[in-house]
């Protein structure tokens, strides 16, 4: 009964919730990391070139959702994607690493997620 409880609690997630279509590959994304149990996309706004997303697999509504295991799985590779977004354009010069949680810190998705949203000196290291 257990199981069959949390196969429709997925199941919901599965059908409502924008990112797991992303992690199922309902809906395309560019994939720029991905594992067992996170993967890193594009985001669709690119706030700036190169603005990237990480999510667990694992539908979590936000920070106050997870325990240390999940925390040490999505925190964990955060360096890793970092350098290798700064390593995809030498114009790169910094990166904001931003985590909203809940409608008044202006998450709008609530699958859990990390911004990566790479720095540059001039506009013009845009083109
Ligand atoms: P905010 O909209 O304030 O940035 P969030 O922190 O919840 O709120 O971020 C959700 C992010 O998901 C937004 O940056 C948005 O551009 C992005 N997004 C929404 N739909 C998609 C999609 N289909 N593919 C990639 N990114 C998406």
């Amino acid at each position: 009964y257990t199981k069959i409880k949390e196969l429709e609690r997925r199941l919901f997630f599965m059908n409502d919730c924008i990112f797991c279509k992303i992690i199922s590959g309902e809906i395309p994304s560019f994939t720029v990391y991905e594992d067992q149990d996170v993967k890193a996309f594009l985001d669709i706004s690119q706030t700036t070139p190169g603005h990237t997303l990480l999510v667990p697999k694992k539908h979590v509504t936000d920070i106050f959702a997870y325990d240390e295991q999940l925390a040490k799985t999505v925190f964990s590779r955060i360096p890793k994607i970092a350098r290798a977004i700064k390593a995809s354009n030498p114009v790169i010069e910094g990166l904001n690493i931003i985590n909203n949680n809940g409608k008044v810190a202006y998450q709008s998705v609530f699958h859990s997620h990390i911004h990566f949203i790479p720095r540059y000196n001039d506009q013009d290291d845009f083109k």
